[in-house]
């Protein structure tokens, strides 16, 4: 139903950041948006049922402070005082870098952008990262090494169903972003082939022409293979390679390497399929490769997503109208999180904080000597894994926002203990999430529709979510609580190490756009351009956009590439193992992923009765055969057992997967929390975790099925 009375706003989940309306009042309801072109008014569940989180029984509605061990109401005054001293105090008994700060891919643009400077301005600690690491990072190290430049999508996703052969790998829209599922379909009825890439046939891979099912891990290896096949069947584009690239005689000397027949040993592809995919992408005039967390989250993933980037680039599939590499990006963030400042190693824009340029140009827009800004800082898993810990290296408070590491973080018992080691443990959520339950003071803040902000979606498109609704009287939005910190912290320092200065914080999210805008300009990722206005008029703006009278930039690369000598540069990889590979005492595989009526976390989504109603819990994929080999039952309680710790959840049993795998989803916590079991293997360049693959065992557990059952055990 259209209600052209309600506000035109953004569903608060995923990185397609649908268009919605939603009505005011004491009841809002959401609406349908069909004038907005990305998902041209359809909603998965968990947008359709967003507005369940509003209601206040959902949500935390004042400050929480621990009092003899519980968590108890106090004003906010007391609590932010709390706040500030315990910052204050281990800062100056153990050094700025003792502070950290965990933020978050669903944060605004606004959000992300503050909280980067507040760690570095207000704190003055080198210790910030973001869950966002745990998302993109593989693709955003890949893309910029490849390409000099990294955007989820450099098209829009109203290329795809122009595209003559669409590779996805890792991915599951069917699932993950249902309303972009229409994109992918349509290049099938545009007489297009779809070829999905999985482990699992999932939803999306029912869609598909050609499914290949590898072994979790093996990704790079395939890409190898149909890199080889390419070349060996004379399916390279070497006027494009000549013109357009540099590094291929390397990376053809890797592919070479990987004969169809040696990568169907390693990956379980048969040769047959191998060919038929290389044939449909090589001799496809036009091409994409899509990759989403599948080859992604591996302690190889990097060198991963740019054995598949190469792809594009022997072929001539990149840099051309309907061809080109993207990922997937996952949270309502993920892309905007990434770019302005709440990574460890960057400053707005995209701009990477040893640049003394970059510093320069941040600083003057922040008041504040360039040479008082930190350096680089941990990686998130480095970041959680020091909590706690005594000397140089340990952080000792922490402030949280907008993440839940307790339940998404790999080895998360593991980083549970850490969280559980700190001085002093700050979260600032919309809900009592798991990791806030473990806080010595939670911060409540306003969430999507009771705000207003922008994101930047998968396509690049930054758009507005407008605020739709009033808070609950006691609930704050991060930007004031980051403005109200700052000024209990101003001017104290720790001693001369890291000298802070007082430093303006707006509250008011369009004053801390123009801030943004003005920090951006001229980086990579350059928003001087965007104005609320802008978006309001024109449906969002591309970046880069870097002048009001620029029109933004829908599609990158036409030209040349974001690189020095504008050449977009193959990636020189070969295939090496998981960081852990079967064995005789744990002789599975375990993959993690999502579904469809789950959100990350499941920090929200878990307290919205329909979507809970739909998936209740956790429950372990496995192959009849296996299950059989086990005596395994539908329904029957399953230990699934790594070297980290173990995960109990329902076995369901189904064909989909391979007989050697198995899958959990990660959005629960207690018993059957998929990550307690995860490693925490790094990827070398993006420090992204192993979380798609690892060795397990399965024990079929007796008497078990009712604790188990719909798993709501917290930790
Ligand atoms: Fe929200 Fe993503 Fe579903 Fe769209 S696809 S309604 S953005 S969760």
């Amino acid at each position: 139903m259209t209600d052209s009375s309600a506000t035109a706003t953004h569903c608060p989940y995923c990185s397609l950041q649908c268009g919605m309306r939603l009505s005011g009042g004491a009841a809002p309801q959401v609406r349908e948006r069909a004038d907005f072109p990305v998902n041209r008014g359809a909603l998965c569940g968990k947008g359709q049922h967003a507005a369940a989180l509003l209601a206040p029984a959902a949500r935390l509605t004042t400050p929480l402070m621990r009092d003899r061990g519980e968590l108890r109401s106090v004003s906010w005054a007391v609590a932010l005082d709390r706040v500030a001293a315990g910052l204050s105090a281990v800062r100056a008994e153990h050094g700025a870098d003792a502070v950290g700060v965990f933020g978050g891919g669903g944060l605004t643009n606004e959000k992300a952008y503050q909280l980067g400077k507040f760690a570095r301005a207000a704190l003055g600690t080198a210790s910030i990262d973001y869950n966002g690491r745990f998302c993109m990072s593989s693709a955003a190290a890949a893309n910029r090494l490849a390409f000099g430049l990294d955007r989820g999508l450099p098209f829009p996703l109203a290329d795809i169903p122009h595209t003559g052969c669409l590779i996805l790998v890792g991915a599951n829209p069917a699932e993950t972003m249902p309303p972009a599922l229409r994109y992918f379909r349509e290049v099938r009825e545009d007489g297009g082939t779809l070829i999905v890439v999985d482990p699992r046939r999932t939803r999306t891979a029912e869609q598909a022409d050609l499914h290949l099912q590898p072994l979790p891990g093996t990704d790079l290896a395939l890409a190898l293979g149909l890199l080889h096949v390419l070349i060996a069947d004379g399916l390279v584009d070497a006027e494009f390679v000549a013109a357009r690239t540099t590094g291929f005689a390397r990376a053809r000397a890797a592919a070479m390497a990987h004969w169809p027949e040696r990568v169907e040993r390693i990956t379980g592809v048969p040769v047959a399929q191998l060919r038929l995919a290389a044939h449909h992408f090589g001799r496809a005039r036009t091409g994409m490769v899509l990759s989403a967390r599948g080859p992604e989250q591996q302690s190889k993933g990097t060198d991963t997503v740019g054995a598949w980037i190469n792809l594009c680039l022997a072929t001539g599939k990149a840099g051309r109208p309907h061809s080109g590499y993207g990922c997937l990006t996952g949270q309502g963030n993920g892309q905007g999180g990434r770019e302005h400042g709440q990574k460890a190693d960057q400053l707005p824009g995209y701009r990477s904080i040893e640049d003394p340029a970059a510093r320069a140009h941040v600083a003057a827009v922040w008041g504040v000597a360039p040479e008082a800004l930190p350096r680089s800082g941990r990686t998130a898993y480095e970041l959680l894994d020091s909590l706690g810990r005594s000397g140089p290296e340990g952080v000792r408070a922490l402030l949280v926002m907008g993440s839940n590491p307790v339940v998404s973080a790999p080895r998360a018992a593991h980083v549970t203990a850490r969280l559980r080691a700190l001085d002093l443990l700050v979260v600032s959520d919309v809900v009592l999430s798991e990791t806030a339950q473990l806080a010595d003071v939670v911060l409540p803040s306003t969430q999507w529709a009771e705000e207003t902000g922008t994101l930047t979606n998968v396509e690049g498109r930054v758009v507005l979510r407008q605020q739709a609704t009033a808070p609950p009287p006691e609930v704050r939005s991060d930007l004031w609580i980051l403005r109200e910190l700052a000024e209990r912290l101003g001017g104290e320092g720790d001693g001369g190490q890291h000298p802070v200065t007082r430093v303006r914080f707006d509250d008011d999210p369009e004053a801390v756009f123009a801030e943004l805008r003005r920090a951006s300009a001229g980086g990579q990722a350059d928003y001087a351009g965007i104005s609320y206005d802008r978006i309001r008029a024109e449906d969002g703006v591309f970046w880069p956009c870097p002048s009001e009278e620029h029109p933004g930039t829908p599609r990158l690369f036409l030209d040349s590439f974001a690189t020095p000598d504008g050449r977009a540069r193959f990636a020189a990889v070969g295939h090496r193992p998981a960081a852990e590979e079967p064995d005789a005492e744990y002789p599975l595989y375990l993959t993690t992923g999502r579904v469809l009526a789950q959100y990350q976390s499941g920090a929200q989504t878990r307290r919205v009765t329909a979507l809970t109603d739909a998936v209740p819990g956790p429950f372990v994929e496995l192959h009849p055969r296996l299950a059989a080999r086990l005596g395994v039952a539908e329904g029957a309680p399953l230990a699934v057992v790594s070297r980290r710790g173990r995960a109990v959840a329902p076995a369901r049993i189904t064909e989909a997967i391979r007989p050697d795998t198995v899958f959990m989803p990660f959005h629960w916590p207690g018993p059957g929390r998929a990550n307690t079991v995860t490693n925490p293997a790094l990827d070398p360049t993006s420090k992204m975790p192993e979380f798609k693959v690892c060795a397990v065992r399965l024990e079929a557990l007796q008497g078990e099925r009712e604790r188990v059952a719909g798993s709501g055990e917290r930790i």
